[in-house]
C-alpha cells in the first residue's frame, strides 16, 4: 500500500485508480500486487499542502505527493518538507498534462510554466484521439477511452521523461543517477537538495528550473509497471 497525494481533484487521481485497476494485481512474476490510495480534496491543495496531506495520510507507510509547477511560489518549502519526512517527490513542470503527452510522443522546449503547448499537443497526437477534448468544459478526467489510448504506452511515457532528465539545460542531470528504490532509514540524512536529485537531476540543479520535466516515471518503475531500463530508451553508447 502506498499514499499519493495529489494537487488536482480530477486528472491525477482518476490515473492513480487506472494503474490500480490495470496493474495492482501483478503480473505472477516480477511484479508485487500493490494498491495506490490516492489522497485528495476538492479544489485541490498548494504543494506543501499535498505533502502535508501525504504525510498525514500515510503514517508509517509510504508516500508520495505529486504536484505541479503553477503554484511556483509554495514549490521550495514543498521540497523541504517533503525532504524531512521522507515523502516522494512526483513533481512535474509545467503540468501533469506533460507526463500524459510523453505516452504518445516526446517534448522538449522550456515552457516557462505554461501547460497551453502541451495540452495543445496531446490532443493532437496521434494515437490520443480520446484526448482530443481533454481540458474542454473543465474536462481533465482520465476514463474509459482516455484510460485505454494510455494502455501499452507507459514504456514509451518512462523513456521519454528519461530523457527529458538527460537533456536537461543544466548539463550535468542524468535519468540514470535516478533513485527508485523505497528509502527506509536513509531519509532523514538527506539534504533536500538530494532529496530533490532522486529525480536524476543533481542536487544543483534548481527544481523551478527543471522546464520541461516529469518525475512520474519513478512512481511506474518503483511499481515494478516499467522495468528501470527499458530497451527502447537508449542502447549501450548512450546509456547514461
Ligand atoms: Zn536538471
Amino acid at each position: 500500500m502506498l499514499y499519493v497525494a495529489c494537487e488536482g481533484e480530477s486528472t491525477e487521481p482518476d490515473y492513480l485508480q487506472y494503474l490500480n485497476e490495470r496493474f495492482g494485481d501483478g503480473d505472477g512474476r516480477a511484479r508485487q500486487p500493490f494498491r495506490i490510495q490516492p489522497v485528495y480534496r476538492r479544489n485541490g491543495w498548494t504543494p506543501s499542502g499535498v505533502v502535508e496531506a501525504a504525510r498525514k495520510a500515510a503514517g508509517e507507510d509510504e508516500a508520495w505527493a505529486l504536484f505541479d509547477r503553477d503554484q511556483w511560489d509554495d514549490i521550495p518549502q514543498a521540497v523541504k518538507d517533503a525532504a524531512e519526512s521522507g515523502i516522494e517527490l512526483a513533481f512535474s513542470h509545467p503540468s501533469f498534462d506533460l507526463w500524459l503527452l510523453l505516452h504518445f510522443q516526446s517534448f522538449g522546449g522550456a515552457q516557462s510554466g505554461s501547460s497551453k503547448l502541451v495540452v495543445e499537443k496531446l490532443r493532437q497526437a496521434k494515437g490520443a484521439d480520446a484526448f482530443k477534448d481533454y481540458d474542454k468544459r473543465g474536462d481533465k478526467s482520465i476514463k474509459g477511452a482516455r484510460r485505454d489510448a494510455l494502455k501499452g504506452r507507459e514504456d514509451k511515457a518512462v523513456a521519454h521523461a528519461r530523457s527529458l532528465v538527460a537533456s536537461c539545460t543544466h548539463g550535468l542531470c542524468k535519468p540514470g543517477q535516478a533513485q527508485t528504490e523505497p528509502v527506509g532509514e536513509d531519509v532523514a540524512r538527506q539534504s533536500h537538495q538530494e532529496w530533490a536529485a532522486r529525480s536524476g537531476h543533481t542536487p544543483d540543479c534548481p527544481v523551478l528550473q527543471r522546464d520541461p520535466s516529469t518525475d512520474v516515471w519513478r512512481l511506474l518503475v518503483r511499481l515494478g509497471i516499467v522495468v528501470r531500463e527499458p530497451a527502447i530508451a537508449v542502447g549501450p553508447q548512450t546509456r547514461n
